[in-house]
C-alpha cells in the first residue's frame, strides 16, 4: 500500500488514528511548587498520580539542598562526564547511593531510561541471551532490543516458565542475563526475587534488576532487594520517584561500574547531570532514611484506599504498595472516569496502551505520604460520586 503523502499528513493521519483509538495523550501541565497540589488550568487539583511516594518533590530540605548545590556548583555540568564534567558531587552521590543500597560501587545517569538502555547495551550482545519478565519497563526492554542479544520473554512473574526458558536456550548464549522490575510499576506487585536469584545461580546468570519503584519505599528504604534478602549482581535506582530529584543510577561491583563508565553510550555521550542534583542526593538520602513514618503514613493511605476501592465494586489489583492500580479496561472509558475526578479536583491519570496491555487501561491512584487524610476522604468521596454518575465504569 504505497502512496504518496506529505510528511505534515503523514503525521495527521497517525494522530487522528491515535485519537479514534482513544490512546492520545493530551496531560494537564500542573503549576505550583509541591508535587501534591497544583493547579490544572482554572482549577485546583490534589495529584493522586505522582511516583513521588514519599513527597520529598516538595520536600524544604531537598528544595535547599537543590538550591544551595546550583549555588555553590552553577546549573549545569557543562559537558559529559568523561570530559569535564564530573564534580566531585557526582563521586560523592554515587558513593552514597552505593552504601545506601549496600553495593560496592554505583554510576549516575541522567534518568532510569538512560540507566537501562545504557547498562542492558552494555551488558549483553549478540550472541548472548536475556530473559525478561513480559511486564518490565519500556526502558529494559528497549535496552535488551538495543543490544541485540537474544531476548526470551518468560509471562510475569512466572518462575516456573523462566526455569523451563532457561533450561532451553541458557546453553546457547555465552553471556546470560535476567532483567527483572523488583516492584512492577503498573500493577504494584513484587518479583519473586530469591527465586530469581537461586535460578540465576544455577544457570550461570546475571540478575538485574530495576528498583525504580520500590527504593525509598520497601526494606525500610533500600528497596526490595533488601527486603527480600538478596543480592543482584546489576542494581537500577532512580532518583525521580521516591527521592524526589531527577536521574538515575546503576550500582553494582567497582568492574561493573567501570565498564559502564567505559562503555555505556547513554553515559559515554551525553551531558552529565547537574551537580546541583547530585549534591542533593545526600540530603535525599538522609530524608529516605529517615523516612520511616512518611512510609507507613503512605502505605495505610493505599491500604485505605484499596479496601474502600474494592468495598465500592471497584476491580483493584492486590498489592502491598502505594500503588493501587484501578482497572476499567477500555481506554476510553478510562479517559472519562479521568476527566470526571479532575472535574471533582482529584487528579488521576489514565493509564494505556502501550504503557499496560489492551484490555487493561486503569486509573493509577497513587496517594502518597504528602497526602492528608482529609484529601484521600475527598478522593474516595469522588471515586464514590463518579460511581453513582456512571454505575458501569470499572464494574466487576
Ligand atoms: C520510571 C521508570 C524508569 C525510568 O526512570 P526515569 O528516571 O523516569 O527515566 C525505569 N524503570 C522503571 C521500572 C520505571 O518505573
Amino acid at each position: 500500500m504505497l502512496r504518496p503523502m506529505s510528511f505534515e499528513d503523514d503525521l495527521d493521519e497517525r494522530l487522528r488514528e491515535l485519537t479514534a483509538r482513544g490512546l492520545l495523550r493530551d496531560p494537564p501541565a500542573l503549576d505550583g511548587a509541591a508535587r501534591r497540589e497544583g493547579r490544572a488550568g482554572e482549577r485546583d487539583v490534589v495529584v493522586f498520580c505522582s511516583n513521588d511516594y514519599l513527597g520529598l518533590a516538595g520536600h524544604p530540605m531537598l528544595v535547599a539542598a537543590l538550591r544551595g548545590g546550583a549555588e555553590a556548583h552553577g546549573a549545569g555540568a557543562g559537558a559529559s562526564r568523561l570530559i569535564s564534567g564530573t564534580h566531585v558531587a557526582h563521586r560523592a552521590a554515587e558513593q552514597d547511593l552505593a552504601a545506601w543500597v549496600e553495593l560496592p560501587a554505583a554510576l549516575l545517569f541522567s534518568s532510569g531510561y538512560a540507566a537501562n538502555v545504557g547498562a542492558l547495551s552494555t551488558l549483553v550482545g549478540p550472541g548472548d541471551v536475556a530473559f525478561s519478565d513480559r511486564l518490565n519497563h519500556a526502558s529494559v526492554i528497549d535496552g535488551l532490543r538495543l543490544s541485540r542479544a537474544t531476548v526470551h520473554v518468560y509471562e510475569h512473574r512466572d518462575t516456573a516458565h523462566l526455569a523451563a526458558l532457561l533450561e532451553a536456550h541458557r546453553p546457547l548464549g555465552k553471556r546470560a542475563l535476567i532483567a527483572t522490575d523488583t516492584l512492577f510499576s503498573m500493577d504494584g506487585d513484587l518479583a519473586d526475587l530469591s527465586v530469581l536469584r537461586g535460578l540465576a545461580d544455577r544457570h550461570d546468570a546475571a540478575l538485574y534488576v530495576d528498583e525504580a519503584h520500590a527504593l525509598g519505599v520497601l526494606g525500610a528504604g533500600r528497596g526490595a532487594c533488601h527486603d527480600a534478602g538478596v543480592r543482584p549482581d546489576v542494581l537500577v535506582g532512580t532518583l525521580g520517584k521516591a527521592f524526589g530529584l531527577s536521574g538515575a543510577f546503576v550500582a553494582g561491583s567497582a568492574r561493573l561500574r567501570a565498564l559502564l563508565e567505559n562503555r555505556a553510550r547513554s553515559y559515554v555521550f551525553s551531558t552529565a547531570p547537574p551537580p546541583a542534583i547530585a549534591a542533593a542526593v545526600r540530603a535525599a538520602v538522609a530524608l529516605v532514611a529517615g523516612g520511616a513514618d512518611a512510609r507507613a503514613r503512605a502505605l495505610r493511605h493505599a491500604d485505605r484506599v484499596r479496601a474502600q476501592l474494592r468495598r465500592d465494586g471497584w476491580q483493584v489489583l492486590d498489592g502491598r504498595s502505594s500503588i493501587v492500580p484501578v482497572i476499567v479496561g477500555d481506554p476510553a472509558a478510562t479517559m472519562a472516569a479521568s476527566r470526571a475526578l479532575l472535574e471533582r479536583g482529584y487528579f488521576v491519570q489514565g493509564i494505556r496502551p502501550p504503557t499496560v496491555p489492551p484490555g487493561t487501561s486503569r486509573l493509577r491512584v497513587v496517594p502518597t505520604a504528602a497526602h492528608t487524610d482529609a484529601q484521600v476522604d475527598g478522593l474516595l468521596a469522588a471515586f464514590a460520586a463518579l460511581r453513582a454518575a456512571r454505575p458501569l465504569a470499572g464494574a466487576r
